[in-house]
């Protein structure tokens, strides 16, 4: 019954309207001591033969019953209102932390299970506090008011109604612990399935090339089988739990009801008195009948809590720390000062960069080349400050990137990465995602350049477009091009490009370089690729090997000078020899 602080935490986000909603709740339940207490009265009239008292009785009855459907219904929309204002308030705030977050996160927690916390977590969290709580302090304030009237028509009723009611609301809490336990267990063979369906549905074309398709089912299969484990072994705490509360309540009824004839045949107390205990004895366990069946509701947010409350305080690997807004009027220059990086927590692993020093000048187009595993990403995620150097600094403008809210150093950095991200959203909506009011003109000036608006000119709805799933009706290549298109379109004064042509042919990408450094129009641009068609044409190559800088110069000064550059080349001729082969 201790309401667990992450859920306290949530119903803050709407106190007005759950405090209506639970005095709401509270009025629900009284129009139905009124009806038992009306109901007693005409009982007693009737017993007595007093047929005239009845029908301004009957009548007062049924304006209790159309009261309560008109309380009710307000409740519940109430309940509704408060409801959706938790879920809404609950999924920005976590939303907006994820932003916090940064990319660096979600490589390390799984995107199912943080879908299926921010969805179904959130979900569970609003049926708990819209429908749970008001519902719990309903049950614990009632009973004891009502115990009081009772105990003054017939005490002897609370010989049997007390330790019932102790029963059925102190009893349950005896298996909360072990509830809790397998509550949690569910909770999270529920999120691993979610992050497996998520990654198997993603990752397909890559499992069926595999040949994996058969194997993956199966383990799915086996994950299906350990949450139906998981929730019969819940089911099996939680029927005890209900089972205990059912066996107080009709025991305390009957106890009440045995009383009650008691005190009928010896005469202790009036007609009246008689049926007002058998009524009300009953309704002394109404709110927590109620109280057990919204448990059942609110369930999966008590599960959820931890999980919510491990996502909402999760650690950026990178505090926002920075007061200046980054605004450049001017194409910045880009400077990297001795920069060192470890991942993890660095005691024994070798550093991923180190000793990395390098300009990329204001306006020019510099070049990131090496061999995998060279710290081309590293350097990239540490621009953009995903992630903070050990050592050393990365300027911006002459400023220090930790100086810049982390906000507005994002948005002067428009990133076009091998991963394209498209929304099921139409061609012209993905492309304004930047930037909202760009005109019709812009979207094709950007489409242009990125050599993509022929293709979509020819597509039957053009610009139009609904594209499906992360842009499914496209090809990889139209995907990174309509990236592209998006990049230039957010007039970023820096454009980083991490592989982002790699998707395309040789030779388109050859012809795509070109023309976007043109549209770079003076932009800083820092192009990462593998393939060195796309970076010949940079002011300035710098090539990196083993996380250190090997040499820095231009195609034609590092052909010239040998080293890991021609080998890149050479490679490369290779490659593409034996790709024509
Ligand atoms: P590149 O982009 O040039 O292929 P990266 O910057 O991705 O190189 O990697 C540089 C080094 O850092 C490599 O040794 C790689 O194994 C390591 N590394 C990259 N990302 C991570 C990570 N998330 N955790 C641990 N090590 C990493």
């Amino acid at each position: 019954m201790i309401v667990h602080p992450e859920l306290r935490r949530a119903a803050r986000h709407a106190r007005r309207p759950l405090l209506t909603a639970t005095l709401l709740q509270g009025a629900v339940t009284l129009t139905h001591l009124a009806q038992a207490v009306l109901l007693a009265v005409a009982l007693a009239a009737l017993a007595r033969g007093e047929t005239d008292r009845l029908p301004p009785l009957l009548g007062a009855v049924l304006g209790v019953v159309l009261a309560r459907a008109v309380l009710a219904s307000w409740q519940r929309r109430t309940a509704t209102r408060a409801g959706a204002r938790v879920r809404v308030r609950l999924r920005d705030e976590l939303v907006a932390h994820l932003g916090r977050l940064g990319a660096a996160h979600l490589t390390t927690a799984r995107a199912g299970a943080v879908r299926t916390t921010l969805v179904d977590g959130v979900e569970g969290v609003d049926a708990y506090v819209s429908r749970y709580l008001p519902q719990l302090i309903v049950t614990l304030a009632v009973p004891p008011l009502l115990l009081a009237g009772l105990a003054v028509v017939e005490p002897a009723a609370l010989l049997g109604l007390v330790p019932a009611l102790l029963l059925a609301l102190a009893g349950p809490r005896a298996w909360d612990r072990l509830l809790a336990e397998r509550g949690k267990e569910h909770w999270d063979t529920y999120e691993g399935l979610g992050a497996d369906y998520l990654e198997a549905l993603q990752g397909m074309p890559a499992l069926r090339a595999a040949g994996a398709v058969g194997r993956t089912r199966q383990r799915l299969e086996e994950r299906s089988a350990a949450l139906h484990r998981a929730t019969v072994a819940k089911l099996r705490v939680s029927l005890v739990d209900t089972g205990i509360t059912d066996l107080a309540i009709q025991g305390g009824t009957a106890a009440a009801a045995l009383l009650a004839c008691w005190s009928a045949v010896t005469g202790s107390t009036t007609a009246t008195g008689t049926y007002l205990v058998l009524l009300l004895s009953s309704e002394c366990f109404r709110p927590v009948r109620d109280l057990s069946r919204e448990w059942h509701a609110g369930y999966l947010g008590v599960s959820a809590a931890d999980g919510l409350a491990a996502l909402r305080t999760a650690e950026p690997a990178v505090p926002d720390t920075g007061t200046v807004r980054a605004r450049w009027p001017q194409p910045p220059e880009v400077r990297f000062e001795d920069v060192e990086f470890t991942y993890g927590d660095g005691a024994d692993a070798a550093p991923a960069v180190h000793g990395v020093t390098f300009t990329a000048e204001a306006g020019r187009t510099t070049a990131l080349v090496g061999p995998s595993g060279a710290g081309k990403s590293t350097l990239l995620a540490l621009l953009l400050r995903h992630r903070a150097p050990r050592h050393g600094r990365i300027t911006v403008a002459g400023r220090d990137v930790a100086d810049y809210t982390l906000d507005s150093l994002r948005r002067g950095i428009a990133v076009v990465s091998q991963e394209t991200y498209l929304f099921h959203a139409s061609i012209s909506d993905n492309l304004r995602l930047a930037r909202p009011d760009a005109t019709d003109d812009e979207l094709v000036r950007a489409a242009r350049t990125a050599g993509i608006h022929d293709e979509i000119d020819a597509l039957p709805d053009g610009y139009a477009t609904v594209l499906g799933e992360r842009g499914a009706t496209l090809s990889g290549g139209q995907r990174q091009r309509l990236a592209l298109a998006r990049a230039l379109l957010a007039d970023a004064p820096v454009l980083v490009l991490d592989e982002a042509t790699s998707a395309v042919d040789e030779r388109r990408e050859a012809d795509i370089v070109r023309e976007l450094l043109n549209a770079a129009g003076g932009r800083t641009v820092l192009v990462v690729a593998h393939r060195l068609a796309a970076v010949r044409h940079a002011d300035r190559i710098v090539v990196l090997d083993g996380g250190r800088v090997d040499a820095v110069g231009t195609h034609d000064d590092l052909v010239r000078a040998g080293g890991v550059y021609t080998e890149l080349v050479t490679a490369g001729r290779t490659h593409e020899g034996e790709l024509a082969a």
